[in-house]
């Protein structure tokens, strides 16, 4: 998409969890953000006019046994890439953070002056960068934006790009997946939440709309935006475990093999985001905005990759 937009980019992956066929041909230059030396090294060649930073571990079970692993990979690659942004004199930067630092709020939706107090690892690690990036903001001037996503789902609509995590953990590509006959049957993590049919309530985000808020993000930065802002990004309504369901049933043409299991320790009950304040200040606004149209471009991923994205 930034392509799209006449921006040039060039992308520095270690590919641990990434794949190259996803880059579509952008540039790459392999490495880990725990090796400072290539990242400086990278961006004194490259000199960017401003850093979107995804690379992250991203599993709230898995954040719970490693948290060393956690702390290390998100909150010092974060402090490494805001070091070399210095370095090299680098003002922008957009940073993928996450409703998972709100914890568990009383308030439903979500604004973004709701008090952050993550109940897991991998939400507290994301608030820690967003720490850092205040006060770098407050300190050395460097501009940033922290986008704090709700669930990212669906699939680029050309039928490229999709989601392929090895082990796949997420909800939608492994409904799917059931559906299809190739992977075990669901298991819903609870039914006994206090939501309208007991199972967990999220906020589902397609890719591209995601996208496009990155997009807009780095414009504002590059139009002079400064200091350190905060933005929600999903659809702003809540949509339950077995809605996905039934709306996959309705794209698939059969219902989904699932069964009843206890709760998943980390999951909050309902997140659900306001996104007025993107709306306002980027003049974003989400095009997939219902469940069945995210569905339906996951499917089309899953149903012409059934081996993903076959590099493995
Ligand atoms: N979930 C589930 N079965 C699965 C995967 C997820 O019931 O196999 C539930 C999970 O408990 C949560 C929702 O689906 O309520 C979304 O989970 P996901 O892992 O996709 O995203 P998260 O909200 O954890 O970021």
């Amino acid at each position: 998409m930034l392509r799209d937009c006449n921006f040039s980019t060039t992308v520095f992956d270690d590919l641990s969890e990434g794949h190259e066929a996803a880059l579509l041909g952008a540039p790459l230059v392999k490495g880990n953000l725990l090796n400072r030396p290539a990242l400086t090294a990278t961006m004194r060649e490259l000199r960017p006019a401003a850093v979107i930073h995804f690379a992250a571990l991203c599993y709230v079970g898995e954040s719970a046994r490693e948290p060393s692993q956690y702390y290390a990979n998100n909150v010092v690659g974060t402090l490494n890439v805001l070091e070399a942004m210095r370095e090299v004199g680098c003002k922008n930067i957009v940073f993928s953070s996450s409703c998972a630092t709100y914890g568990e709020p009383e308030r439903m939706p979500i604004d973004e002056h709701a008090v952050q107090l993550p109940v897991n690892v991998y939400g507290r690690t994301k608030l820690v960068c967003e720490f850092l990036l205040r006060d770098f903001s407050n300190a050395y001037g460097i501009n940033s934006v922290a986008l704090r996503y709700f669930n990212a789902a669906g699939a680029d609509p050309s039928g490229r790009m999709g989601e392929d995590h090895r082990p796949e953990t997420h909800l939608i590509p492994r409904v799917l997946m059931a559906a299809a006959g190739r992977g075990p049957m669901l298991q819903v993590f609870g039914d006994d939440y206090p939501t309208s049919d007991g199972t967990c309530v999220r906020d589902y985000i397609h890719v591209t709309d995601l996208a496009d808020a990155h997009v807009r993000a780095v414009r504002s930065l590059l139009d002079g935006e400064g200091g350190f802002r905060a933005f929600n990004v999903g659809n702003g309504h809540g949509v339950t475990v077995r809605e996905v369901m039934a709306s996959a049933a309705k794209i698939v043409g059969h219902p989904v093999p699932h069964a009843m299991v206890p709760r998943r320790p980390g999951d909050p009950p309902v997140l659900v985001g306001d996104c007025a304040k993107i709306e306002r200040e980027l003049r974003w606004r989400p095009k997939y905005s219902d469940l069945d149209s995210i569905m339906t471009t996951a499917w089309r991923w899953t149903s012409s990759h059934p081996h993903g994205y076959e590099d493995a």
